[in-house]
């Protein structure tokens, strides 16, 4: 599908491994250290993933570059895979963490700025309520867990190809129309066909067929899907998912973490969604660990109902750091003065550059690969046509072609969101640094078909 030779491939990836490990000496001796200390020789599984025989260690980063200890100078339009979507090392959240922390990071106590980021996130997104976590995936966990709890009803729905964190009841998959765990899905708790139904992206009467069980707690999607690529909703659909859940008794949660990079107020805002639960996480604390999850009124209340107070630090919703001091005062930090509209109003038409360039080069050189974007992220599928839901998307995926587009951006100096060919842009991005990744991905498209 993707309209390559994968013989063309396979002897392009070996070049340039080869110029990687020429180009990285001091990485290549940290990864030699580091693998007696570290499983896989990385702090965490998936860095073994990156397409580079081993990472490039980093030695700083500002903006929207960061350089590794070979002294090299990157353009990342991963940042961190939206953690840091803010740009590295923003000044105001980094005076605010550096005044914080030298005031203490964490009490189990509120401060004030609990109170200004509530408000706040209850101005952008407008749901009245709010807790915290440390990631959007306990954000994910415990929303679920409140959906159960106050519906009564045991299960979960996610659509086929979502990833919302390590959530349990998110690895599922369809397969031939039948559910079962996803692949890769690590010692799974129970099978999740037990706690989740998954139907596909798009699909209004499976929803329908699946609600109508009358066993659905709640609903947990992306309003664009964006971790199987990016498949955008088709016209009517978020109407559709909206009314049947209301007439099923089923919740809505609305996980916006990756999708916060449609603009200020997330596709929620943007489209005028109504979530009854809303999740957001990775880059609202300027990089720090932080995520949020909020409320209608009406859910509020039914929480309160259900919550006792002599039980309410044991009930599966936690996190001793969670709500932290440190935490809060790099979000007040953040949305006050570093995820604002100004800051949309730089990186969309950055990322529609980013989109153009490639789109120019596929055509140029004849791939029947597309582009797609959501405000200030955008990624480019191995496929003719725009995807309608997950396992379109799926099937569209080549492993060996997204590792040689990774790699060789890389060794341009140019980093891309692993695992899929995305691009966000920070803040801090210039025309010159989206050029960068212009010019590399059409030297690769015209080696690729030469
Ligand atoms: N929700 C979505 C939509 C995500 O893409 C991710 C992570 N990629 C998460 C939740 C979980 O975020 P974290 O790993 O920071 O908990």
């Amino acid at each position: 599908m993707t309209g390559v030779d994968p013989a063309r491939v396979a002897q392009l990836m070996a070049r340039e491994e080869r110029r990687f490990i020429e180009a990285h000496p001091r990485s290549g001796a940290l990864f030699a250290r580091a693998r007696h200390s570290l499983l896989g020789g990385v702090p965490m599984n998936w860095m073994r993933k990156w397409p580079s025989p081993y990472p490039p260690f980093v030695a700083g980063a500002e903006g929207g570059h960061f350089s590794c200890v070979d002294g090299h100078d990157y353009v990342d339009l991963c940042l961190g895979d939206t953690g840091a979507m803010t740009g590295h090392a923003p000044p105001q959240a980094v005076k605010a963490i550096a005044d914080q922390a030298a005031r203490g990071s964490t009490l189990m106590l509120p401060t004030e700025d609990a109170i200004w980021v509530g408000e706040e996130l209850a101005r952008r997104f407008g749901l009245p309520f709010w807790q915290f976590t440390l990631t959007a995936t306990d954000a994910n966990r415990f929303s679920i867990r409140l959906a159960r709890a106050i519906t009564g009803r045991h299960k979960i729905l996610v659509f086929n190809w979502c990833y919302h964190g390590s959530v349990d009841e998110a690895f599922i998959t369809l397969r031939d129309g039948v559910a079962g765990p996803r692949d890769g899905n690590i010692g799974p708790p129970v099978d999740p066909s037990v706690t989740t139904r998954v139907v596909e992206w798009n699909d209004i009467p499976a929803l329908e067929e699946a609600l109508a069980h009358g066993d659905v707690a709640a609903v947990l999607a992306e309003p664009v899907m964006t971790n199987i690529g990016i498949v955008h909703p088709e016209p009517g659909f978020h109407d559709a998912l909206r009314r049947l859940t209301r007439e099923a008794g089923t919740l809505l949660i609305i996980d916006e973490t990756h999708t916060i990079c449609a603009g200020p107020g997330g596709y929620t805002r943007e489209q005028g969604l109504e979530p009854d639960i809303f999740v957001i996480g990775k880059p609202i604390a300027g990089g720090l660990p932080a995520g949020a999850y909020g409320f209608t009124e009406a859910v509020a209340e039914r929480v309160a109902a259900h919550i006792t107070l002599e039980l309410a630090d044991v009930g599966g919703i936690g996190g001793t750091l969670a709500g932290n001091a440190l935490s809060l005062a790099a979000m007040r930090a953040t949305l006050s003065s570093v995820l604002t509209d100004d800051a949309y109003a730089r990186t969309i038409p950055l990322a529609e550059r980013w989109t153009r360039g490639v789109e120019t080069a596929i055509a140029e050189f004849g791939l029947p690969w597309q582009v797609t974007r959501l405000g200030c992220r955008a990624e480019y599928m191995f496929g003719p046509d725009r995807p309608r839901n997950g396992s379109e998307a799926a099937a569209m995926d080549d492993f060996a072609v997204q590792r040689l587009t990774h790699l060789y951006a890389l060794n341009r100096g140019v980093l891309l969101t692993p695992f899929h060919n995305m691009a966000l842009v920070a803040p801090q991005a210039t025309e010159a640094d989206i050029d960068r990744h212009t010019a590399a991905f059409r030297e690769m498209a015209a080696e690729l078909t030469a």
